[in-house]
Order: C-alpha cells, then sequence, then structure tokens
C-alpha cells in the first residue's frame, strides 16, 4: 500500500477541521454547560449528541471484534461512501474501480464528487477475478470498491480474489458487507490488523431491522478512520438513533433469531420460486434477496404492482435482462409474491 498520507487529498491533509463546542470539553464532572448555544430546556434532546459516538463504539466494538478506534459511524452506510470519495479521490484527477453490476451508491457517489468511475463487469456467474479490477486500475486509481455478498446478484465474492485484490492494490479496497449477517463467510473486518488498505463497510439497515434510524458503520484502520471523522459532520449522528443502536446491541439475541428466520425463508422462497412457469432461473444467494431472471421482467413487475407487490426489477442492469430482485419478507409476503406469481398466468 501506498503511504496513506499520498493517498488523502492534499487539501485534507492540510485542512484544519471544526472544533465543536463537544470536542472541546469532554470532561465529565461539570454541571453548567454554556459553550454551545443550546436550549437549556426540553431535556434530553436539548443537547448536542456526542460526536464521536462514544459510548455506542465501545459496545459496539466487542460485537464485531474490532476495537473502537477502528469504527466510523455516519447517517447511514451511504454516508461513509460519500466520506470516501471526498477524503481520498481529487475531482476530475483520481478514479476509482468497481465490479459492475453492484449497489448504485458509488458510481452516484462518484460523479456527485466528479470523480472518474471504471467498472468492470462481473462474469456470468457473477464471480470477479482480481487481475480484471487491478488491469482496469492506474496510478490514480485510489478506491476499489467490492460488495460482498453483493447487491443485486446476492452472491458472496470469492474470498482468494479478495485477498489478492487486497495483497496487489496499492490504493484502499472498500468492501461493502451490507448484507454479511445473511452470509456463511465471516466478516473481513477481524482482518484490519493485517491488513491497512482494508475498509470494511456495514449497517444497521438490514439484519439489525433499523433501516429507519440511519446508521452505518464502516472498519478500517485507526489512521482512515481519524481520516474520515476530520471532514465528517460534527454531530452526523443523532441522540436518538445513538441511543436505539446500544438498545439494539441489548437485543442482540433477537437480531440473531431473525437472521435465522429469513434464512430459512430465503431457502423456501428460493425453491419454490424455481418452479414457477414464469422463472427462468434462481441465483444463488447469500443475501435476504433472491436474483430471479424471469420470462417477461418489465410485464410481471406491472403486473405485481397492479397486486399490490413490489419487488425491484433490475431487468435494466448489465447481467440483469429480465430479472427481479425480490426482498426476503416474512412467511406471509412471501407466500403473497409466489401465490401472485402462480396466478398470473405468465
Ligand atoms: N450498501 C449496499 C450494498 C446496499 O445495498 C445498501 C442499501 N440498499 C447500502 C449500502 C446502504 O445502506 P444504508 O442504509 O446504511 O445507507
Amino acid at each position: 500500500m501506498k503511504p496513506l498520507e499520498t493517498l488523502i487529498r492534499p487539501n485534507v491533509r492540510r485542512l484544519k477541521p471544526y472544533s465543536s463546542a463537544r470536542d472541546e470539553y469532554k470532561g465529565a464532572t461539570a454541571s453548567v454547560f454554556l459553550d454551545a448555544n443550546e436550549n437549556p430546556y426540553n431535556d434530553p434532546v436539548n443537547r448536542y449528541p456526542d460526536p464521536l459516538q462514544t459510548v455506542l463504539k465501545e459496545r459496539l466494538a466487542p460485537v464485531k471484534h474490532v476495537h473502537p478506534e477502528q469504527i466510523f459511524l455516519g447517517n447511514g452506510s451511504d454516508e461513509a461512501i460519500d466520506l470516501l470519495f471526498r477524503a481520498f479521490c481529487e475531482p476530475r484527477t483520481d478514479n476509482v474501480v468497481a465490479i459492475d453490476p453492484t449497489y448504485g451508491m458509488y458510481r452516484v457517489c462518484a460523479d456527485v464528487n466528479d470523480v472518474e468511475y471504471r467498472s468492470v463487469l462481473l462474469d456470468d456467474n457473477f464471480r470477479f477475478r482480481a487481475d480484471d479490477l487491478l488491469a482496469a486500475a492506474d496510478e490514480r486509481t485510489k478506491l476499489i470498491f467490492l460488495c460482498s455478498p453483493n447487491n443485486p446478484t446476492g452472491n458472496d465474492l470469492e474470498r482468494k480474489e479478495v485477498y489478492t485484490l487486497l495483497d496487489r492494490f496499492d490504493g484502499l479496497v472498500v468492501v461493502d458487507e451490507a448484507y454479511i449477517d445473511f452470509s456463511d463467510l465471516p466478516s473481513l473486518a477481524t482482518e484490519l490488523d493485517q491488513r491497512p488498505n482494508l475498509i470494511v463497510l456495514q449497517t444497521f439497515s438490514k439484519a439489525w431491522g433499523c433501516a429507519a434510524i440511519r446508521l452505518g458503520m464502516a472498519f478500517a484502520s485507526p489512521d482512515i478512520i481519524a481520516v474520515m471523522n476530520k471532514i465528517k459532520y460534527p454531530y452526523n449522528v443523532n441522540r436518538l438513533t445513538q441511543e436505539h443502536a446500544l438498545e439494539m446491541l441489548q437485543r442482540h439475541t433477537d437480531v440473531l433469531q431473525w437472521i435465522n428466520r429469513l434464512k430459512e425463508e430465503r431457502s423456501r422462497l428460493s425453491e419454490a420460486l424455481a418452479r414457477l412457469s414464469c422463472v427462468e432461473h434462481v441465483y444463488p444467494t447469500d443475501a435476504n434477496f433472491i436474483l430471479v431472471r424471469v420470462t417477461d421482467a418489465p410485464a410481471i413487475y406491472a403486473y405485481l404492482v397492479e397486486r399490490g407487490i413490489i419487488v425491484r426489477s433490475r431487468h435494466t442492469v448489465a447481467l440483469c435482462g429480465n430479472c427481479l430482485r425480490i426482498t426476503v419478507g416474512t412467511r406471509e409476503e412471501n407466500e403473497a409474491v409466489l401465490t401472485a406469481l402462480r396466478d398470473s398466468g405468465f
């Protein structure tokens, strides 16, 4: 890996970050707070939240088997994705490389930040080769984006290739693990100590059942996390979100039960879908959704909408012609989509 200093944008390296009232005073003993122009009434939401979410990171660290200094928390993992562009990619000069198809926000963030986005097509089984991504990269490539399990294809990316990429790429490798809790593979986050160029993204929006609270996680070396903290908005994770996440950590066993139930439903739904006449192929999945190639995706999508059932058409996405992406729901929801498809006449 190149020295981190040379990967950071020069303006970010030079930047003196905003220092908030809560950054400047951190002690616990004071009782009169007249430093942040807050309203003294309406406790507790009158006070600014902890800008670095210290308690939440301390409780999260053992669950994720990382150190608190290896954690960045943001307003969804989308915030972390955007911050990585802003921290490392010089507009109109640097570029990033990503697999294709994959999660759409990497490209959107590249476009917003005016950074060249180079995509490399997966093979017909949605696998990637490290060599192909390395061939697309050059000395101005700062980030390579992987997503495992990948959205919208659902499959885990092959670990051997991920390790090859981490070994051979001299920039940063971002592995988006939004769906890792549904996979049989362990998270890469536990390997951060041996992998200085690895950034792992996770989220409370999927397995943790908390899409509404907007809480995303990035795990990386303390030096990379420090760069992200330097440029984030001061109070990027609000108090209600931090408190709700702390409650969810107490309910970890519930989360594990949801995951097991969803994995069982995933098998059941996959098998039932494969028996339908309108289904041509059910792709294997390690996530909480199933990519399905059907006979006529636009027509079947429209038919399901008529019946009040919304799935995601991926028909126009590379390698996903005539594909629908179906999220695994409750037993009843999955039955509803199966019944509708059975009755459809497609
Ligand atoms: N990464 C992937 C692969 C996703 O599919 C999604 C959401 N669809 C996200 C990140 C965004 O997650 P968050 O809700 O944490 O912003």
